[in-house]
């Protein structure tokens, strides 16, 4: 059996690997594509120490560092559940196998809501963007929308505007969901315009973004608005539907304590499956290792 068993291949779970292989306990790590969210971004301009670099790079570093440990890295392995038995924990394989350790650190993610519309997918890094607090920079000065109105969307519009020339919000509800502060400050702001029962129907372009469309669900009218750059802000979902029954959640996301531990003794979580406030990779990097240490202390206490 492992001493800590890494549920993850993203930055959370190979900075919980590397510290806990650290202190010389069994640790192994299963994924099921190493590398995490990470591998579906271009450039990364926020790891701090690092200018930039990408995605694709970055993933193949995290993991060139976690084979300098003795870890055992099961890869393309999915987790399908989880149960304390016999103060050990069982993982369980989507292909039935069982692996039991004395820990387990949860660091399985999450991954954006998408809209499903046209252009969604054609378009990713070019244009169409989920992360405000990675890539508003790269649209200083241009034209964009932000689609979702509720306090992720106007969180992201309200930043925005400080960088871009002009923000659009399309809310598919008649009404705004996010809290009022949020509405009267998006209010205030001269370049950011609110558009409610709107329906994206396509994001267009060439090479790059230039535009969207919606349809107005009170007249069915079509309108078209010229933009360089489209933030989807209908939600991040936790990857913890498998979880449901077993740890503590809030929203689907896992609730931990200051050391990194879920409601279940030995079993913590790291990164953006759990209820940290902010979702980036420094932040997930230093929760998976909070998360090991927070292992290893329980470690030597049973
Ligand atoms: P993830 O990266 O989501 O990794 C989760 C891991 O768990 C993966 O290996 C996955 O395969 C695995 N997994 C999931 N479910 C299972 C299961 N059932 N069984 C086994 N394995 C499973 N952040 C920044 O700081 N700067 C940026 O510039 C930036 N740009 C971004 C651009 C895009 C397009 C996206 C999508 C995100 C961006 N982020 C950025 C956010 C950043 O990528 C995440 O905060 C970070 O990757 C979270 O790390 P994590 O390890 O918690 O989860």
């Amino acid at each position: 059996p492992f001493d800590v068993l890494v549920i993850g291949g993203g930055p959370a779970g190979a900075s919980a690997a590397i510290y806990a292989a650290r202190k010389g306990v069994r640790t192994g790590i299963v994924a099921e594509r190493f590398g995490g969210q990470i591998l579906d971004t271009t450039t990364i301009e926020n790891f701090i120490s690092v200018k930039e670099t990408d995605g694709e790079k970055l993933a193949a570093q995290l993991e060139a560092h976690v084979r300098e440990y003795p870890v055992d890295i099961m890869d393309s392995v999915s987790v399908e559940g989880l149960e304390r038995k016999d103060d050990m924990i069982h993982v369980t394989l989507k292909n039935g196998a069982v692996l039991k350790s004395k820990t387990a650190i949860i660091a399985t993610g999450a991954r954006w809501r998408n809209v499903g519309v046209p252009g969604e997918e054609e378009f990713r890094t070019k244009g169409v963007a989920n992360c405000t607090h990675c890539d508003a920079p790269l649209f200083a000065g241009k034209d964009v929308a932000v689609i979702g109105g509720g306090n992720s969307g106007l969180e992201s519009a309200i930043d925005l505007a400080g960088i871009v020339n002009h923000v659009t919000v399309l809310e598919f509800a008649p009404e705004l969901k996010a809290d009022s502060v949020l509405q009267e400050r998006v209010n205030s702001l001269p370049n950011v315009t609110v558009i409610k029962n709107a329906a994206t129907k396509e994001i267009t372009g060439t090479d790059k973004v230039t535009g969207l469309t919606y349809v107005d669900r009170e007249t069915n009218e079509e309108h078209h608005i010229e933009l360089q750059g489209v933030f989807v802000q209908i939600g991040l979902v936790p990857n913890t539907e498998w979880l449901e029954g077993t740890v503590e959640m809030d929203r689907g996301q896992i609730i931990v304590d200051k050391q990194g531990a879920t409601s279940v003794p030995g079993v913590f979580a790291a990164g953006d499956c759990t209820d940290s406030a902010y979702k980036q990779i420094i932040i997930s990097m230093g929760s998976g290792a909070t998360a090991a240490l927070g292992a290893f202390d329980y470690l030597i206490r049973h």
